[in-house]
């Protein structure tokens, strides 16, 4: 079995951020490889362990990549490539995806494999672009692999705990969810090895490719804090602002657009991140006087479109086929470019959820098109539309802009919008238009499988009063002790981020966020957790958020209500002290 790994290379996760306009100062920094792209080397070199054949380990940039490819060759890859390209940090996702298509085009690769996204950027776009550019079937978020002859039964992560088993035929494309296995270590006798093994070296402009740039970085930035909450040093307390960041900033100007909101069921049932992002629809169009139209998609959706038909839209897209029934990513991807066309809308607006990252990046590709993922925000400025996202794992934010012509694709993250702001429709029923598309079964590659949730959660920590969550900080599974003396001394649960339970440190009923469980307790108490989004969609309910971190620059101080910029080595005991001393009182 032949794989290609894309792999990136990115600074280092302690790296100083010092921001130079729109980009970061990499002159004094360390690089490292992208950690989730380490999870697709290591279910490569599994792969290759297994059924036999080749692991090429495929990464694009400056010379320094060439450190992450003998890591990846180190490891056990059989050889590298590097696309050489000094300005690749400026490039579009689907400038640099047309590159890695056109070196795997060279090769004879029945899988290519990225990560799920990068720790720098973050586009998360990479695999599902490099499907729609080699036009192959891909699967997203993938937590498991099984090579069956010329096909694949895989293991797909979804919101909330739930799974899904899909059928994959060879050859494709996936992007590996993080935590899938445990990322081996080089060998001192795989060092030597990587020393013969081979780098070809290829540059972008050898490949003679065609490419409008589809968006810009205008700049990135630490984000301005509006909300004021204490941010005391321990030992020397002092108060500062740290707040929840306000990016719905808007002035009037001329941009009149048609907005297509796509919105999601799931299981049946809305995904409620579809009623924030037609929020967000409702005021793009409340500033720039365009009209909104917003499809429902799936069989047998009439009750949804009338729904939808109650709010405040110009026109319901009712997108109804048989084979829609189920998703898949070749069905929406066949039927939404047909709706595109059709109704030649500027702005396509999509929820940020994890069947959009599955196909909304190829959806824009088939038409040329780039999509603006995962904001935050936008701003309408002098005519033009200015999304605000975040990079950096959240530490700095991006002003991005669409290039060139419309349609522009964007996806709006959950909690981003509010819902319950949505205007309802003036005269209560927007008009539903039932549109007939064109979509046969062999334009679907993938065969969706069971829906399942692991192993029933024995703890609901859902209706726990009080939450003590511990992140890597914590750094090893023998000081867990410590956090759970702390959440038994305030009487509460104990809950994780995700890598601690990828680890097995602690149980996957106690991962709070996105694909763990959502919690609104009185107190959550984070300790060393970071505040990635995926994480903090699962607690930003709680009443009060008291994080400590050792980062005053960490994004979990921006949703907290009070942050102690310290160790938490040096807090967990002393709390856990006073708890006690207090209640013994
Ligand atoms: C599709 C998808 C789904 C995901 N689902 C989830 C999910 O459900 N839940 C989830 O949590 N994540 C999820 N993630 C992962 C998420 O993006 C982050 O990678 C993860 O939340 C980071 O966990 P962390 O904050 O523990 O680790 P890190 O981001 O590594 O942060 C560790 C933090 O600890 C601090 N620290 C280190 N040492 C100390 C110390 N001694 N004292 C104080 N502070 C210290 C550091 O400054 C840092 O801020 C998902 C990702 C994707 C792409």
């Amino acid at each position: 079995m032949n794989i290609i790994v894309c792999i990136k290379q990115v600074p280092a996760k302690d790296a100083p951020l010092a921001i130079a306009g729109n980009w970061i100062k990499e002159s004094d920094i360390g690089f490292e490889m992208n950690e989730p792209d380490s999870y697709a080397l290591e279910e490569a070199l599994r792969l290759k362990e297994k059924h036999g054949g080749e692991v090429i380990a495929l990464s694009m940039g400056p010379e320094r990549v060439k450190q992450t490819i003998k890591e990846a060759l180190a490891k056990g890859a059989d050889r590298g490539i590097l696309i050489a390209d000094d300005n690749f940090a400026q490039l579009d996702p689907l400038g640099s995806a047309k590159a890695l298509a056109s070196a795997i085009k060279k090769e004879k690769a029945d899988l290519v494999l990225t990560g799920l996204q990068s720790d720098d950027h973050g586009f998360g776009q990479t695999g599902v672009l490099l499907a729609a550019l080699l036009d192959r079937p891909h699967a997203t978020i993938i937590m498991a692999i099984d090579v069956e002859g010329d096909k694949m039964k895989l293991k797909r992560e979804l919101e909330a705990g739930w799974f899904q088993h899909l059928e994959c035929p060879l050859p494709a494309v996936l992007s590996i969810q993080s935590g899938i296995n445990k990322v081996r270590y080089a060998t001192l006798k795989g060092i030597m090895a990587a020393k013969k093994k081979e780098i070809a070296t290829m540059t972008r402009e050898s490949f003679g490719i065609q490419h409008e740039p589809t968006q810009k970085i205008e700049k990135i930035y630490v984000p301005t804090k509006t909300k004021k909450n204490r941010i005391p040093h321990w030992h020397s307390e002092r108060s500062g602002n740290q707040a929840r960041r306000k990016t719905q900033v808007r002035s009037a100007g001329a941009l009149t657009m048609k907005i297509l909101v796509i919105t999601e069921l799931r299981q049946g049932k809305w995904n409620s991140a579809s009623f924030e992002t037609l929020a967000a629809a409702q005021q793009i169009a409340a500033d720039t006087s365009s009209t909104i139209s917003a499809a429902v998609i799936g069989k047998g959706v009439a009750a949804f479109a009338d729904e939808l038909g109650t709010k405040n839209v110009a026109e319901v897209l009712q997108v109804e086929h048989d084979l829609l029934e189920a998703y898949t990513p070749d069905g929406y991807c066949v039927a939404l470019s047909q709706v595109i066309h059709a109704g030649k809308p500027d702005l396509v607006l999509f929820p940020h959820t994890y069947q959009v990252r599955d196909f909304a990046p190829k959806l824009a590709a088939s038409l040329g098109k780039g999509m603006i993922g995962d904001c935050i925000g936008y701003r309408h400025a002098s005519g033009k539309l200015v999304f605000v996202r975040q990079m950096f794992q959240g530490k700095t934010a991006a002003d991005v802009i669409f290039q060139g012509a419309a349609p522009w694709f964007a996806s709006f993250q959950s909690g981003a919008f509010r819902a319950d702001l949505l205007v309802a429709h003036p005269s209560g029923k927007a008009p539903v238009n039932r549109i007939a598309v064109t979509l046969t079964p062999d334009q679907i590659r993938t065969k969706p499988l069971d829906l399942f949730k692991e192993a029933k959660s024995a703890v609901d920590l859902t209706q726990a009063p009080l939450i003590v969550a511990i992140g890597r900080g914590i750094k090893a599974p023998e000081n867990i002790p410590q956090a759970e003396a702390l959440a038994k001394a305030i009487g509460g649960e104990i809950a994780a981020s995700r890598p601690i339970c990828d680890e097995g440190w602690l149980p996957m009923e106690r991962q709070i966020g996105s694909s763990g469980q959502t919690v609104a307790p009185k107190l959550y108490l984070a300790l060393g957790i970071s505040g990635a989004i995926q994480h903090v969609v699962g607690m930003k309910g709680a009443r009060t958020i008291v994080a400590i971190n050792k980062d005053p620059n960490a994004p979990i101080f921006e949703i907290a209500d009070y942050g102690v910029v310290a160790d938490i080595f040096e807090i967990m005991p002393a709390l856990t002290e006073a708890l006690e001393k207090a209640k013994s009182a």
